[in-house]
C-alpha cells in the first residue's frame, strides 16, 4: 500500500495517481509486484506539474517505458512510477528528413513511420522492443549502429521541471547508453537520409528476419539480461557454459538466444533472480569474466 504521506503530497493530482498499481503488464517480463504509486500524465502541461511537485517536495520517481529493462521486485516497487503513454507523448511527426517522436512511442512505430515516409537509418533496429524514452536512454542497437547516431535533439523536463531542448552532443552517447541529466525525455528528432520507399521497406523486411530468427518467439515474455563484454557476446558465453535451457521455478534461459530469459507462466523474479545468479557464477568459473547486468532491478 502507498504511505499516506506519499499520497497526502501528490493529492492534486488524485484523478492520474494509482496506488498499489500492477506494473507486470507494463513490463516485457509481465512479472514481480506493484507499483507504490503509478502516475499517467494526460499532457505535458500535466507531468510537468507532477516534476514540479515531486522535486518541490523531494519526491523521487523514475519512468518506465515498455519495461524491456526493469525487472520488478516480487514485492513490489516502491516510490513514484510515471509512465508516459497518452497520446500527448507518443505522437510521430515526419517533416522532410526530420522525424520527430514523443517518447512514449514504441521504436517500432517510429520504424514503421520512417519507412512509410522513404527515411532510411533506423532499420537495423528494427525488432527492438522498447519506447523512445528507454531506447535512447540505452542506446539500444546492435553492433552496426545504435539509435543515438540518428537524434539531431531531444526536449526534455530538467530538474528545475523546466521544458529544455538538448542538442545531440549534450546526451553523450556511449555504448552503454546515454548520460541524461535531467529526469524526463520527452520527445526526440531524428536527422534521416531519404531514399525510395520501396528500398526502406525492403531492407527492413530483411532486417526483421535476420533479427526474429535470434530471438525468442513473440509469444514468450522475455528479457536481455547482460551488457555484451567487450568484443564478446554474453550469449555466447552463456551457450559455451551450457547453460542453454537451464530453468529455476519458471524461469529459463532461451534456446535462441542464450541472453535472454523467458518467464514461463507462474515464474516470479525471485526465479529471474536466482538463474541470473546460476549464469554469473558458472560464466565466472569458466571463463574467469563477471558478466555484467544490463536490466535493471526495481
Ligand atoms: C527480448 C529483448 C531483446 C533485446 N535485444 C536487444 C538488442 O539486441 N540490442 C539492444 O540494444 N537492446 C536490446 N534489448 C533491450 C531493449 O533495447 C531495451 O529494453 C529497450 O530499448 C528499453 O526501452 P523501454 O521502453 O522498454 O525502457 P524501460 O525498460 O522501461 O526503461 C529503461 C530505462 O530508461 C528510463 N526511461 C524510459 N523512458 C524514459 C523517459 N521518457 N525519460 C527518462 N527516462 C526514461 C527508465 O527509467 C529506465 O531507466 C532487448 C530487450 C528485450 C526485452
Amino acid at each position: 500500500m502507498a504511505s499516506t504521506n506519499l499520497l497526502a503530497e501528490l493529492k492534486p493530482f488524485a484523478d492520474i495517481v494509482q496506488s498499489n498499481a500492477p506494473l507486470a503488464p507494463y513490463t516485457q517480463l509481465k512479472i514481480g509486484g506493484p507499483a507504490e504509486v503509478l502516475i499517467l500524465p494526460r499532457s505535458i502541461e500535466e507531468l510537468v506539474a507532477v516534476v514540479k511537485r515531486c522535486m518541490e517536495h523531494r519526491l523521487g520517481f523514475r519512468i518506465l517505458g515498455s519495461g524491456g529493462n526493469v525487472l520488478a521486485q516480487d514485492s513490489g516497487v516502491p516510490g513514484i512510477i510515471l509512465r508516459l503513454a497518452a497520446p500527448a507523448f507518443t505522437q510521430i511527426v515526419v517533416e522532410g528528413r526530420i522525424l520527430k517522436a514523443g517518447s512514449g512511442a514504441t521504436l517500432s512505430s517510429v520504424i514503421a513511420h520512417a519507412a512509410q515516409h522513404g527515411l532510411t537509418g533506423l532499420e537495423s533496429l528494427v525488432g527492438l522492443p522498447g519506447t523512445i524514452g528507454g531506447a535512447l536512454l540505452l542506446n539500444a542497437g546492435d553492433r552496426k549502429s545504435d539509435i543515438g547516431q540518428f537524434v539531431r535533439r531531444v526536449e526534455v523536463v530538467d530538474n528545475q521541471a523546466v521544458l529544455r531542448q538538448r542538442e545531440h552532443d549534450d546526451l553523450r552517447f556511449t555504448s552503454s547508453g546515454a548520460i541524461l541529466d535531467d529526469p524526463v525525455l520527452l520527445s526526440a528528432e531524428f536527422d534521416l537520409e531519404s531514399e525510395s520507399r520501396d528500398a526502406v521497406v525492403k531492407r527492413l523486411h530483411k532486417a526483421w528476419i535476420q533479427y526474429k530468427a535470434t530471438q525468442p518467439f513473440s509469444f514468450q515474455s522475455a528479457a536481455r539480461i547482460f551488457k555484451n563484454p567487450p568484443g564478446l557476446t554474453a550469449a555466447t558465453l552463456i551457450e559455451q557454459a551450457g547453460l542453454v535451457g537451464t530453468k529455476v521455478g519458471a524461469a529459463v534461459v532461451s534456446e535462441r538466444n542464450a541472453n535472454c530469459i523467458i518467464a514461463e507462466p507462474g515464474a516470479t523474479t525471485r526465479d529471474v533472480l536466482r538463474l541470473i545468479d546460476i549464469i554469473r557464477t558458472r560464466v565466472q568459473d569458466r571463463f574467469h569474466l563477471e558478466l555484467e547486468l544490463a536490466i535493471s532491478v526495481w
